[in-house]
């Protein structure tokens, strides 16, 4: 990967220690690992990501989406298949570490939340989400950055996948 991404995984990875430690996640070091390859597949051709959709049969709708959105959901598949990593917890926190889900485990939200806070970001109001993430309260962390994905995607006309809308409502109100 380059070295920018390298460097956003290890920020994540890090990010996602203190997390761990900070709302007692048992096993810190599967949070730190899940940030380390979440975006493993993030430079896996369009070619093959469609590939995978077809061999493993999943969901055809997959087929109207575009490397941001597979590189989670269908990433997974070639993390398995390239990396023999087989930890439930881990791959599903990051199959869904782009558009959340409805019901999210606690490493679940952690690496959701740390691909977000990491120290790299710089974006307007990252001060807030990292008070949330770090300090506050880590569903209103997950809602903070479901708020403010869903407001950005729709401020450039672009579609937004349904689970992450199904993330937004389950956690919108966590937001006080
Ligand atoms: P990154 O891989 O570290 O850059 O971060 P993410 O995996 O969280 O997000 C990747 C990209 O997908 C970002 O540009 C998000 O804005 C975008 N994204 C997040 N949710 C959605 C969605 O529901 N629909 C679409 N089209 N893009 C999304
Ligand atoms: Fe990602
Ligand atoms: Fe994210
Ligand atoms: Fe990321």
């Amino acid at each position: 990967m380059s070295d920018k991404r390298f460097q956003h995984v290890q920020n994540v990875a890090k990010s996602a220690l203190r997390l761990a430690e900070r709302w007692g996640y048992p096993e810190p070091r599967k949070a730190e690992l899940a940030g380390l390859l979440h975006d493993y597949a993030k430079e896996t051709t369009d070619e093959t990501f469609i590939q995978l959709i077809d061999k493993y049969q999943l969901d055809p709708d997959l087929l109207n989406w575009n490397n941001n959105v597979w590189h989670g959901l269908v990433g997974i598949y070639k993390i398995q298949e390239d990396l023999g990593l087989t930890d439930p917890e881990i791959t599903r926190a990051i199959e869904i570490h782009t558009v959340g889900s409805a019901a999210m485990s606690l490493l679940d939200k952690i690496l959701y939340v740390a691909d977000y806070v990491e120290d790299g970001r710089t974006f307007e109001g990252v001060d807030v989400a990292r008070q949330l993430a770090y300090e506050q309260d880590l569903d209103a962390a997950v809602a903070y950055e479901t708020v403010h994905t869903v407001a950005f995607l729709a401020s450039k006309h672009v579609r937004i996948y349904p689970q992450t809308i199904l993330t937004y409502n389950a956690y919108v109100e966590q937001l006080k």
